[in-house]
């Protein structure tokens, strides 16, 4: 049991990180593909690191932090469950608990397909590990977005019959040979008689079960317990406090300026608001 999870591990949530360690807290910090940061060839604007690489600054944070103690993993954040007065998360295939969260995931871009959100769990799956086993013996797709979707694939290849789809492209050399790959871009998903159909531009094919596999999640099915607005944005209280008690949001995903002193600022405020509602 961590006091606190952190889920991102760009500019954000490090610096809520290294806050929360230095006032005592253990910290789990969480993050999968490439955030804003990553991608910025150049920053000129943060002070006392001029002409740096984003690659550079958020390697040297991310190694300050773990030099404090921070635990860090790189890993997809799938689920963050609300029980009581701990929080519950999936984490690649590991589950880990924490008193507080910190949400940092930057700016929410995922795009669902039509369909999808309603049908999770009622045969849409984010998690081979967790679901795999309700469809063995069965026929299932994988919808498969980034490099460890192949990975994930294979192992499902090995409880049933798997066609996969690639939904933006990546690396899939590694696919299993019997793995069957369809050409056709998944447009869409509905449901009929116990079965999901993917909806193509060729028609529609249905399976037992379909596994969406994506280097990030949409904050919908993070966390779907939190407060939005009309717009889908997280509601909050004094910028940091959302509507469940010990879950802040910080950085790009609560709001702009989108810039690195402002993700960093907001780190440390909201670790410093949760060190004090977690010491009360
Ligand atoms: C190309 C580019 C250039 C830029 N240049 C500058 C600049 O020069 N100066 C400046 O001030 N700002 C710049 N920015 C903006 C700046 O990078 C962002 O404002 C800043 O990185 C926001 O920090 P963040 O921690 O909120 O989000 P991010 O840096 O986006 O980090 C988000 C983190 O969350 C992780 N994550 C998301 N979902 C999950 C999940 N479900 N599970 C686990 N991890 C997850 C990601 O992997 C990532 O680690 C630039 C942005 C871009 C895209």
């Amino acid at each position: 049991m961590y006091d606190v999870l952190i889920v991102g591990g760009g500019p954000a949530g490090c610096s809520a990180a290294l806050t929360l360690r230095m006032r005592g807290k253990s910290v789990l910090m969480a993050y999968s593909d490439r955030g804003a940061l990553e991608k910025a060839a150049l920053v000129e604007n943060y002070p006392g690191m001029p002409h740096i690489s984003g690659r550079d600054m958020i390697d040297a944070i991310r190694a300050q932090a773990r030099d404090l103690g921070v635990e860090i993993k790189e890993s997809l954040v799938q689920r963050v469950l609300p029980m009581g007065d701990m929080f519950s998360a999936m984490l690649g295939n590991e589950l880990a608990q924490a008193r507080a969260v910190i949400l940092a995931t930057g700016i929410p871009r995922i795009a669902l397909l039509p369909g999808e959100e309603k049908l999770v769990g009622m045969g849409v799956s984010y998690c081979a590990t967790c679901d795999g086993m309700f469809y063995k013996g069965g026929n299932i797709a994988v919808i498969g977005a980034w490099n460890e979707a192949a990975e994930e694939a294979n192992f499902l290849a090995t409880l049933a019959h798997v066609t996969y789809y690639t939904e933006k492209p990546h690396e899939t050399g590694t696919l299993k040979p019997e793995i069957d790959r369809s050409p056709l871009k998944p447009l869409g998903l509905t449901a009929e008689g116990g079965r999901i159909l993917i909806e193509t531009e060729a028609g529609s094919d249905a399976y037992d079960g379909v596994f969406i596999l994506r280097p990030a999640m949409a904050l919908s099915q993070l966390m779907p317990e939190l407060e939005t607005d009309e717009k889908g944005k997280i509601r909050t209280w004094d910028q940091y406090r959302t509507s469940l008690n010990n879950v802040m949001i910080a950085g790009d995903l609560q709001g702009p300026p989108y810039q690195i002193a402002k993700a960093v600022g907001d780190g440390n405020i909201a670790a410093l608001q949760l060190i004090r509602q977690l010491d009360e």
